[in-house]
């Protein structure tokens, strides 16, 4: 699973005329995998919005990413840059908000067991990488967060003691938002050019190390600059003034090249 983004973002739910206005409620929108490229990013004569337009402000969820055509997941490009999106049909031309999180799911590979301590890949190499290559280097580079959450047995599931409450999670990203928005009167990932640098700053060991990791993984500028703000969010989550180190290892471990063997 990947996610990009820190920010919280609550889930869209039947409103009542008690409830809070409607604006309050952030959009959660999920469209299925069997979606087109027109009905996901929008399209069509007049032009009108698609998912991710309908995802302004909110989430945007997709499960079964690689299963979505592929035309549809490279047009998420441009959205997840600049939070705007321009559909042109011939003579006419219109620009739709989209900025919203994208939180996309996958397996590991075609039969879902890659990695697994459970239960042994049944696919071939070649499987895998046909799977995993659905999504290009170039829309993998604009998502932040790559989260691998393992298969637990189901005596795993059931004992496990319940983990941090939702509500102390949210308590920690609003005060981490208060930090960023208190300093540059903006969200970290909203940081753009030498903002990024001004806000970011390293001491002398976190940038060797970030230039060690970046060089050796062959990432991108944007790659590297998407990498400094989530450091600079894990620095705000931890109440700390200055990107350290720490901050920076862990920014970069979350932005890891997928697994192709078990
Ligand atoms: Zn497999």
């Amino acid at each position: 699973m990947a996610v990009t983004g820190l920010s919280a973002a609550s889930t869209t739910r039947p409103s009542t005329s008690a409830e809070a206005a409607p604006l309050a409620t952030r959009p959660l929108r999920s469209p299925h995998h069997t979606a087109s490229a027109v009905a996901l990013v929008g399209g069509g004569s007049p032009p009108r919005p698609g998912e991710i337009s309908l995802a302004h402000g909110g989430v945007l969820f997709l499960d079964e990413t690689p299963e979505f055509p592929r035309a549809a997941l490279e047009a998420l490009r441009e959205p997840l840059e600049s939070g705007r999106i321009t559909i042109s049909r011939a003579a006419q031309r219109a620009e739709f908000p989209a900025r919203f999180q994208l939180i996309a799911a996958m397996n590991p590979c075609p039969c879902g067991y890659l990695g697994s301590s459970l239960r042994p890949c049944r696919c071939s190499p070649d499987q895998v990488a046909r799977y995993q290559g659905k999504l290009s280097g170039p829309l993998l580079d604009r998502i932040d967060l790559h989260v691998e959450v393992g298969a637990l047995a189901a005596d795993e599931l059931v004992n496990s003691p319940p983990g941090e409450s939702t509500q102390a999670v949210r308590g920690r990203v609003i005060l981490a938002r208060e930090r960023a928005m208190a300093r540059q009167a903006s969200a970290n990932q909203a940081l753009e050019g030498q903002a990024i640098d001004a806000q970011c700053q390293l001491d002398a060991a976190a940038a060797k190390f970030l230039n060690t990791a970046a060089t050796r993984l062959g990432w991108s500028g944007r790659g590297i600059h998407r990498c400094l703000k989530v450091a600079r969010t894990i620095a705000d989550l931890a109440g700390a003034a200055t990107v350290q180190i720490t901050h920076v290892a862990e920014a970069v471990q979350y932005r890891r090249a997928l697994k192709t063997t078990g």
